[in-house]
């Protein structure tokens, strides 16, 4: 069970001081790493294989993280019950809703949603933070910000 305080033990972390794999290239995209070492997650590529393998794996693909969410929808359409989930952020038409599948395309972005807060990797910041869901809803401009909810896995 993910808890708001489970969270802020993360915020405002480096990647390199989250992951024990010593995968932190600041060329690299961390929002899924991040997500799958809070989540336990350790499916298709992660930080063991792709990095010197000291420390618990993670999944670090925004793509290989959206298809094993069991249920799928645009943010607006999530249901009132769901109080954590995963959220992504990419252009609409990267999407597709009824495979579960999204394209591997670079504006893509993914948090986790808990009790009304989105916290997630920036990696312009080199950080982890914590927003609402209308700031997070500007993380790219539009197009590319159509937000997505996916259960989580
Ligand atoms: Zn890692």
């Amino acid at each position: 069970m993910l808890t708001q305080h489970q969270l802020a033990g993360y915020l405002g972390k480096s990647i390199g001081e989250i992951c024990q794999n010593d995968y932190k290239s600041v060329h690299d995209n961390h929002c899924a790493h991040f997500v799958a070492h809070v989540l336990g997650y350790r499916f298709g590529a992660t930080c063991e294989t792709m990095g010197n393998g000291k420390g618990p794996g993670a999944t670090l693909r925004v793509q290989e993280l959206f298809p094993r969410c069991h249920s799928v929808g645009a943010w607006s359409l999530r249901p009132a019950s769901l109080k954590s989930c995963l959220v992504f952020i990419t252009r609409a038409s990267n999407v597709n809703l009824a495979t579960r599948s999204m394209a591997n395309v670079p504006r893509k972005h993914v948090g986790i949603f808990l009790d009304g807060f989105i916290w997630h990797y920036s990696n312009s910041q080199q950080r982890v933070v914590k927003q609402l869901p209308a700031q997070f809803a500007y993380h790219y401009p539009s197009p590319d910000n159509a937000m997505f909810f996916g259960t989580l896995p």
